[in-house]
């Protein structure tokens, strides 16, 4: 009754067509869920993402719910959740997310999640990390148990000026630290992060991961530049 009352004064809006959302439509309407640009990549061994990280670190498999494209869905929801702090949603885009994956024989055999950390200024900032908040909603629907707080971002980059190269380059591939790695012992682990561009970030990462123990690795995330 009172849910009903308040979507009277304050109605429920699709967050890309403003369109009113009915039923049990969350966030967004039927219709526009129905446009999201998937990729499908967990359909598909040897996919785009998959191939990205090549020669760089073994990932058992990889995956991203959309693809980005300017003007377009994906860049309207990433903007939900960077700047207007959208944090439910990026936990629903988790859960639907998740609900895709659940369908494909190897999500059964990872064990755990990870979000890649934000700088703690960042994190301030934006007041969530919409990598966790994605990974929560990925891990409600995949039911993994989610270590996200066994790896940190170094804070500060401490100053390149005074190291040798092999110094500054080695600073720059461990912005990331591992606490209790023995957690991640013999595990599959699911790494998640907002956008895979490069695939840099993830990569420095899984590195830090895989440098302190012995686990297995895949990656997904929300979004795909190609
Ligand atoms: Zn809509």
């Amino acid at each position: 009754m009172l849910n009903s009352l308040l979507h009277l004064f304050y109605p429920n809006l699709c967050i890309t067509c403003n369109n009113s959302l009915v039923g049990n439509e969350k966030h967004l309407c039927l219709g526009c869920r129905l446009q999201l640009p998937e990729t499908n990549f967990h359909l598909e061994k040897e996919n785009q993402v998959e191939k990205t990280f090549w020669g760089r670190i073994p990932v058992e498999r990889a995956f991203a719910f959309l693809y980005f494209n300017q003007a377009g869905l994906t860049q309207q929801l990433l903007h939900q959740l960077k700047y207007k702090g959208n944090e439910e949603l990026a936990d629903f885009l988790g859960v639907i997310y998740g609900q895709k994956l659940i369908q494909t024989i190897e999500t059964n055999h990872i064990d755990g999640i990870i979000a890649v950390p934000l700088h703690v200024s960042k994190l301030r900032k934006r007041g969530y990390n919409q990598s966790l908040a994605f990974a929560n909603g990925l891990s409600k629907s995949l039911k993994l148990t989610n270590y996200s707080n066994v790896i940190s971002r170094k804070t500060a980059t401490q100053t390149q000026t005074k190291k040798t190269r092999i110094e500054r380059w080695q600073n720059v591939t461990s912005i990331f630290s591992v606490t209790e790695p023995e957690k991640l012992e013999n595990k599959h682990i699911l790494l998640v992060d907002d956008v895979i561009t490069t695939g840099a970030t993830l990569e420095s990462c899984a590195k830090a991961i895989k440098d302190h123990c012995n686990c297995l690795l895949s990656v997904a995330s929300i979004a795909y530049v190609n």
